[in-house]
């Protein structure tokens, strides 16, 4: 069975007009990022779904004062781990879990940061405490939480899910962190955390310039990068994963983004007829 073919995007307050873009090429299933500072309109995003047939399986934070423009950037910025913004980015992730029970949406996920090496250290159990947290509010809902893959190796990631104890904690599998990271290969990592599984991405990417210490790889259209699709394909298919591949085009330009997102779209539909 082909798996459907979605989109991860972000939340504007023009959703209709992003809707109409995704469904003109035939996508109808999507994951939203949901930036920090945007203010939470579930009764008109639901409007603008359900107007457009458009079925949102995840809502992704995304927090005021992230930074992705190197390593030690997203270090320093990204998540949960700053010590600084805990409290407000708690309170902002259990306000996006309770827009996606207003909305119907089964999935929250997010971007933990890079999990620290030591689970003796403060920062590590401060992390887990928060992620049980907002787990548990979750789940009264029915709602899972996904952790966005890539900055960490899959062993340090893997550990930490065992670490959460929580059933309705898995991951968002993003094959191109591991190597806009250089984290390690994303096929290998994939069968390390295949069975915690929650959604995927479907994005490619180039190795960092190991000339330049610190540096990101750089993310390219499907294809053309470094993930083996047909290899990730069929590990999908062993752990017995049939949603939705969520196309991620971090292109800028918005009209190079949904062209490389309908060339990204007949790729993997090609690919995943063969698996
Ligand atoms: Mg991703």
């Amino acid at each position: 069975m082909p798996h459907p073919i979605g989109v991860m995007f972000t939340a504007s307050d023009d959703l209709a007009h992003t809707l109409r873009d995704l469904t003109g090429m035939g996508i109808a299933h999507g994951q939203m990022a949901v930036p920090g500072g945007l203010s939470l309109d579930g009764a008109d995003w639901r409007r603008a779904l359900d107007n457009a047939g458009f079925t949102l399986h995840t809502l992704f934070g995304v927090y005021n004062g992230e930074s992705y423009a190197d390593i030690p950037a997203v270090q320093q910025t990204v998540g949960f781990i700053p010590p600084a913004t805990r409290q407000e980015r708690e309170a902002r992730s259990i306000a996006i879990v309770d827009l996606a029970a207003e909305m119907g949406v089964p999935g929250f996920a997010t971007h933990i940061g890079f999990v620290p090496e030591d689970a003796g250290s403060a920062d590590y159990q401060a992390v887990l405490a928060m992620v049980r947290r907002i787990a548990d509010h979750a789940a009264k809902h029915g709602i899972t939480f996904a952790l966005e893959t890539g900055q960490e190796t899959a062993e340090s990631l893997l550990a930490f899910l065992v670490a959460v104890e929580r059933d309705n904690v898995g991951v968002n599998f993003d094959p191109a962190n591991m190597i806009l990271y250089g984290t390690g290969d994303p096929i290998e990592a994939l069968e390390v955390v295949g069975p915690h599984l929650i959604t995927v991405h479907a994005k490619d990417g180039i190795w960092p310039d190991s000339d330049a210490p610190g540096s990101l790889g750089r993310e390219v259209a499907l294809g053309e990068g470094k993930v083996d699709f047909p290899a990730f394909l069929a590990i999908l298919h062993k752990f017995g994963y049939e949603g939705p591949l969520f196309i991620e085009r971090e292109a800028e330009d918005p009209g190079t983004r949904l062209r490389d997102i309908a060339r990204g779209k007949a790729y993997l539909a090609a690919l995943s007829a063969e698996v």
